[in-house]
């Protein structure tokens, strides 16, 4: 099969997920004269919200802040896959998107060239008959909007005895659409968000369901509502108004509640342990002690919410049950226990995460040279010394992903403008003469934030410096006014 002839954009946008879709329309609003392509190697848009199809699936985050600022959410504020789908569906028809799309479009290598500074991309299309054909693209700029970990398969740890288990197991990120669940004895091994969205999904339809965890995680529960948008549109205020107001509340709210977290983390433990009393009622206290104090402070990995308690509901009503335990090994009937005792199961469920990919799984290289991104340096997390016109969209832990892909999508573009009024072709951030030496940490400081994909994959990604423009703050409130501001000038970023 011979490659297609090569087509030639100005800006090329890796994957249509809730990143890709929004950085598309920055670009189309605040560049309009740029030609630009989305590449998918699904066969359809929304990324994370199309892959995962377990019951239940909804976000764990409001979708005022989730949403982008520019499309007005006026859904319950935890969403569902569906329902998140069909706002991105919106914004797609919305936007004319949709002509700019190419699914089934995997791509494999991405190769710069300082001769005539452009990526040339390699992707591979799936076609009807299952066969993939090769296509080429040339671009001035790469937005890399993959994500950060693998959809072709989730992380599930090696546990000693899993082929003798007689049982079904099932991982959250490849849910088979033939699996009955009507009188099983379910097993949902860990208790992230995937884990307190599935258990209550299915919990009533199943004969018992466990969720089996290593150790506790914080909820926070909460009414599916939110109090001062209802309010607003009672009053009949116009959405985007509306949109705006609500968002600001929920960042001022979610400003305060982190700052607490790390001021006086030890009363927010207590208040997080308290709600879930609350949800579970009287007579498990012990419970909540046992199940629901984690060992490490609160925020330090993400907070599941809850939304009307429904997790808590379904072990209140005896549906579901907590186990905190080790695994020794998986046994004929179900999972033995580092306590001795063994859970009988007839289906196992993993919800143990993702294994974290690196740059969408591409093969890069820079002038010949295959890229080491481990050995990177970061750019206000965005940018890398030594990758030039590449910008990749690292959402954030603590706040709404959305947040960071709406503000890097204005960066971006104020990158390309500054480019052009420069009258260059190329950028890439380099190290200046005062950053060298800088003590150089991982990616994500573990003790700022440490679930177990990062700690697992860390090595691979990029490192960060001590101070600006070289930190990765994670840290929206402060971000939000840094970026927009920052100097492209300040010798930080090579423009040739
Ligand atoms: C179950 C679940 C729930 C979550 N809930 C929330 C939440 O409530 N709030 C929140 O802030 N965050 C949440 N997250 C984090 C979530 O991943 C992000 O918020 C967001 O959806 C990521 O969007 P994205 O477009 O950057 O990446 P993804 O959703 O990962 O999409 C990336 C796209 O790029 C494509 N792609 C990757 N590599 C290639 C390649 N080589 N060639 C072509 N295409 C490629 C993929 O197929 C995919 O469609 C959740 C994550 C999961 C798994």
């Amino acid at each position: 099969m011979t490659a297609a002839a090569t087509e030639s954009v100005d800006v090329l946008i890796v994957g249509a997920g809730i990143s890709g879709l929004g950085s598309a329309v920055h670009l189309q609003q605040q560049c309009p004269g740029k030609s630009y392509l989305i590449l998918e190697a699904q066969a359809g848009f929304g990324g994370t919200w199309r892959t995962h199809r377990y019951p239940g699936i909804r976000s764990d985050s409001d979708l005022y802040t989730f949403g982008y600022r520019f499309k007005p959410w006026e859904g319950p504020p935890i969403a569902t896959a569906a329902q998140i789908n069909a706002y991105l569906g919106e914004v797609i028809d919305e936007h004319g998107l949709a002509a700019r799309i190419r699914y089934r479009h995997r791509i494999v290598s991405a190769s710069w060239s300082s001769a005539d500074a452009r990526w040339h991309v390699q992707a591979l299309r799936r076609t009807d008959d299952g066969a993939e054909q090769p296509v080429s693209v040339s671009a001035g700029f790469l937005w890399m909007c993959q994500g950060y970990y693998r959809h072709e398969r989730g992380y599930t740890p090696p546990w000693p005895g899993i082929e003798r288990f007689r049982g079904r197991i099932v991982h959250p990120q490849a849910w088979p659409d033939d699996l009955d669940l009507a009188g099983r004895r379910v097993v949902v091994i860990g208790s992230g968000a995937t884990a307190a969205t599935l258990i209550p999904a299915i919990a009533g339809r199943c004969a018992h369901v466990t969720m089996l965890q290593r150790s506790p995680t914080f909820f926070i529960c909460g009414r599916n509502a939110n109090d001062l948008a209802d309010t607003l549109r009672q009053l009949d205020i116009p959405p985007t108004w509306t949109h705006e107001i609500v968002r600001r509340k929920i960042l001022f709210d979610q400003a305060a509640f982190t700052k607490r977290c790390f001021t006086e983390p030890e009363v927010v433990r207590r208040e997080l342990m308290a709600g879930v009393n609350a949800a579970l009622g009287p007579g498990h206290e012990a419970e909540v002690d046992e199940h629901f104090n984690p060992r490490y402070l609160p925020w330090r990995q993400r907070i599941a919410f809850v939304p009307d308690g429904d997790l808590f509901k379904a072990v209140r009503e005896g549906h579901a049950s907590v186990v905190t335990d080790r695994i020794e090994r998986f046994v004929e009937s179900g999972i033995q226990l580092a306590s001795g005792r063994v859970l009988d199961a007839d289906v196992v469920v993993t919800a143990t995460g993702f294994e974290l990919n690196v740059l969408g799984d591409i093969a890069f290289s820079v002038d010949g040279a295959p890229l080491d991104f481990a050995s990177c340096i970061t750019w206000r997390g965005t940018m890398f010394t030594g990758l030039p016109n590449l910008a990749w969209v690292f959402g954030y832990f603590r706040a709404s992903w959305t947040l960071r892909a709406d503000l890097i999508g204005d960066f971006v573009c104020r990158l390309l403008q500054h480019l052009d009024a420069k009258g260059a072709q190329a950028v890439v951030p380099q190290l200046r003469l005062q950053d060298e030496g800088m003590a150089l940490k991982p990616w994500v400081e573990p003790e700022n934030f440490n679930p177990g994909y990062l700690q697992r994959g860390v090595d691979k990604l990029p490192k960060q410096g001590g101070h600006a423009p070289w930190r990765h703050s994670q840290d929206y409130w402060t971000e939000k006014d840094e970026l927009p501001r920052a100097d492209l000038d300040d010798g930080s970023l090579r423009f040739g």
